[in-house]
């Protein structure tokens, strides 16, 4: 028999970068769908929904482990209060506390839903999840979760009203590409349209929309009609957020293959970076709020409001582009190595000077940067 702990709960493989704060509640394991050639994250895994009771238990450990984080702070003076000494108190000396402490430690306000399309839970059951999150952790503001576009148009707008006001906030959709050859290529099983369908639902709904799109996947012989058909997909829905990645292909993913038998092209850093423009520049008539608050992206300062930053954000691809090649390979270089966040960072000398030392490193062995920099980007993914 295995011994489970009472501040015990289940939490899946991933979340949005912009939940790194949230309290992760599994709703779902795995993925439905599965067949995204670019996904390796739930690849071998058999998706299932979990039940109402097991989320319950959840959220009863849940709320078992914040009373006795609190207890710890009293306990160490700090009055219940989970300030930095409190969290590194209890990952030191009750590891099985420090995701609720962590949590708490961040304001406590914020709840992911996992895995990849809680829709698909029987609404009634979502209702009774939030409800319980709501009614356990009153400090709660915020809860989010993904879903499929197709997930979403099975739902009818009433049943998206009722999610919205039982507490979901918003839902974060894998758009990855608005290019239907794209999409059917990468077997992400949803069109252009059905993109669009769902997500002008969701805001009918009320909820908050957060679009997901990967730059470079359309390789080199789709990135055009990539960057284009993606614009104008989003333009149609004026999602609340727009949030790119940059591909990288894990050996794990079955596009990996693919690429190893050279039957589709990555785009190297600079190409990514003239499609990411390319692709800006076609953004029209939308309110969004557009993120590269990914480690895989090149340009992370590329963020702000649609309309009013679109140029600021242009601006910031065209220096990039501007810079001679050894540079523009020492910024990569920077970027992947960790080195360097933003363009900037080129004229800081104390980042920059062991950057070109492996810059210099690389050019004595004769290896490319690129090819040096797509080893580099696996380790993040
Ligand atoms: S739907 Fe999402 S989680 Fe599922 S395989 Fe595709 S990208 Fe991965």
């Amino acid at each position: 028999m295995i011994f489970k702990s009472k501040y015990s709960f289940e939490q899946g493989p991933i979340r949005p970068p912009n939940e790194a704060n949230s309290l992760l509640v599994r709703v779902t394991r795995n993925c439905p769908w599965n067949k995204c050639l670019f996904c390796p994250v739930y690849k071998g895994e058999k998706f299932s929904r979990r039940s109402v009771e097991e989320i319950m238990d959840d959220l009863a450990a849940m709320e078992s482990a914040h009373k006795k984080v609190r207890e710890v702070s009293e306990e160490q003076g700090f009055g219940g209060i989970i300030n930095r000494q409190v969290t590194a108190y209890i990952q030191a000396n009750y590891p099985e506390l420090f995701s609720i402490a962590y949590w708490q430690y961040h304001g406590g306000e914020n709840v992911f839903l996992q895995d990849g399309d809680s829709l698909l839970l029987p609404v009634d059951d979502l209702v009774k999840v939030l409800k319980t999150i709501k009614d356990k952790f009153p400090s709660v503001k915020r809860i989010t979760t993904y879903s499929r576009s197709r997930t979403i148009l099975r739902r009818t707008l009433n049943e998206l009203i009722k999610l919205k006001e039982s507490g979901l906030k918003r839902i974060h959709v894998g758009l990855e590409s608005g290019n239907d050859r794209v999409l059917e290529y990468m077997e992400k099983g949803v069109t252009g349209d059905q993109h669009i369908e769902a997500g002008k639902l969701l805001k009918s709904a009320g909820l908050s929309l957060s679009e997901y799109v990967i730059l470079g996947l359309g390789g080199e012989k789709l990135w055009k009609e990539h960057a284009l058909d993606t614009a104008n997909v989003l333009n149609s829905i004026n999602p609340d957020f727009i949030r790119v990645r940059t591909l990288a292909v894990p050996k794990s993913s079955p596009l990996y293959k693919k690429v190893a038998r050279g039957e589709f092209i990555l785009l190297n850093d600079d190409q990514v970076v003239r499609e990411e423009a390319l692709f800006i520049e076609n953004l029209n008539n939308i309110e969004s709020r557009f993120f590269s608050d990914h480690i895989l992206n090149l340009l992370e300062e590329v963020c702000g409001n649609f309309p009013e930053d679109k140029n600021l954000m242009l601006a910031i691809i065209n220096r990039y582009l501007s810079l001679g090649d050894e540079m523009r390979d020492i910024f990569k270089l920077g970027r992947r190595t960790g080195y360097f966040r933003r363009l900037g960072d080129l004229e800081n000398s104390s980042l920059a000077v062991p950057v070109k030392q492996l810059y210099n490193q690389l050019q004595k062995e004769n290896m490319s940067v690129d090819n040096y920099i797509q080893q580099l980007m696996l380790r993040f993914i």
